[in-house]
């Protein structure tokens, strides 16, 4: 049983019947070095591992968790869903309540299609935005993370980053080669492809606020212009908020940079995860009815899903949702801010020299003179960053009971559950971690 075998015995035997002995590869520490944790129970802004040690989290299942771990509200959501069954392979009016819900906060997202994960989401998006132009040619962003599809793993960040991948193996060249890469922030580089190639192009994707490659923030102005480009060329704008929806505010990213009344930009479509389903399988994708009734059955775009729309993952997010109001959103932003600040600090204190940037209350740290004299504008900068020094501070916290992402291009997470104590601990585990980082050779 785990319990009687050391957390290496664990890792081992996982190596064995599962590939890496994880599930999803960021998970592996691949870039951080060491054992990865394995864990038994989660509850509020905690993690506990199958050893029995208790962790502050700032994982938080890489977003979901946006009301802390195990909230007794949406736990009971979902319990009540199962005694009623599991799964139907049938519409339920859940379904419709939580599209409503989506609606209220992202009213552009006039019909909404469930999925089971973002990668289904954006991979659907990209397939409507095809279908609606009859066009092939895709074009994202270096260092976006769009999920795992084929179109979409060109130099995506995420856990392709950690790994230090260009790409995958196993897309093909035809795949490959309708996906055109630009650099993040990059206003001419995307005008100048437009005027090559615009007549080709089906769509532009883009994090709403990348948070795959640490968190690099969208330079004012520049989803504005994907906007702007998309639609004199009459291609697509899909804004992956797949990480960021529901998360930094109650409509996404696109609400605080937008506004919701009167927004300044709108894509096309939108691709939601993570917060959406509360923790459980849940994704989907939203956008005006004349482009979402492309989808089958009423349209020729064919998708599909035994488990979409699932009704105990509907329930989960129904109930994060209904709970994710704006104190909800005010505490994860003063807990963020919390942290950010005693992070600041503790690296000030060693003189390391580092950058926080942020995306409402998402944010992450990149080291080095370069990143802290200009900021963070794209992949190359964030890959240019004294990643080395992550790993031991990644180490020093985990030692003292922080659970910090596994990868310096991730963000770290809060939830509305980490409360003082929680963020006192952070705070206590900061100044010996940021002697580790001082301390990092190359
Ligand atoms: C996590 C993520 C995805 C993929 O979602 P999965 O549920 O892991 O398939 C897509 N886009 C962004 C921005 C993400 O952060």
């Amino acid at each position: 049983m785990p319990g009687h075998l050391s957390m290496e015995e664990v890792y081992r035997h996982a190596c064995e019947v599962i590939p890496g002995g994880v599930n999803s590869p960021v998970r592996a520490f691949g870039s951080v070095g060491g054992t990865p944790v394995f864990l038994a129970s989660a509850s509020g802004p905690h993690v506990v591992d199958i050893e029995g040690r208790e962790y502050v989290d700032l994982v938080c299942s890489w977003g979901p968790a946006l009301l802390g771990h195990a909230h007794p509200e949406v736990v009971a959501a979902v319990q009540d869903a199962a005694t009623r069954g599991l799964s139907f392979g049938a519409p339920t009016t859940a379904e419709v309540q939580l599209a409503e819900l989506i609606r209220g906060r992202v009213p552009a997202a006039e019909k909404v299609r469930f999925v089971s994960t973002g990668t289904e989401a954006t991979m659907t998006a990209l397939r409507i935005a095809r279908g609606a132009t009859g066009r092939d040619v895709i074009v994202k962003f270096a260092g976006c993370y769009h999920g795992h599809s084929d179109a979409l793993l060109a130099e995506a960040g995420s856990g392709v980053a950690t790994a230090g991948l260009p790409g995958s193996a196993g897309v093909t060249k035809a795949s490959a080669g309708d996906t055109i890469v630009l650099p993040y922030n990059d206003v001419a580089a995307l005008e100048a492809v437009f005027a090559e190639r615009g007549s080709e192009i089906a769509c532009v994707i883009s994090e709403a606020a990348p948070a795959n490659m640490g968190i690099v923030t969208p330079l004012p102005g520049f989803n504005e212009a994907i906007r702007r480009i998309t639609a004199a060329h009459g291609a697509l704008m899909i804004l992956d908020e797949v990480l960021t929806g529901f998360r930094v505010g109650p409509s996404g990213w696109w609400g605080l940079e937008a506004g919701v009344q009167n927004p300044t930009y709108t894509p096309d479509l939108f691709a939601f995860g993570k917060v959406v389903g509360g923790g459980m399988p849940l994704a989907g994708l939203g956008g005006p009815a004349a482009l979402m009734d492309l989808l089958a059955p009423v349209g020729p775009v064919y998708q599909a899903g035994t488990l979409s729309g699932n009704p105990l993952a509907t329930a989960a997010g129904i109930a994060t949702l209904t709970l994710a109001d704006a104190a909800a959103y005010a505490q994860v932003d003063a807990a963020s801010l919390t942290v950010q600040r005693a992070l600041a600090d503790a690296l000030d204190a060693v003189g390391v020299p580092h950058r926080i940037q942020t995306a409402g209350n998402l944010f992450s740290v990149f080291f080095g003179e370069d990143a802290a004299a200009r900021g963070v504008a794209t992949y190359s900068d964030a890959k240019a960053a004294d990643t080395f020094r992550y790993p031991p501070f990644f180490h020093a916290m985990l030692d003292a009971g922080v659970a910090l992402p596994p990868s310096v291009f991730e963000a770290w997470f809060l939830s509305a559950a980490h409360d003082d104590a929680a963020l006192n601990r952070i705070a206590e585990a900061l100044p010996s971690a940021a002697r580790a980082a001082a301390s990092a050779t190359r």
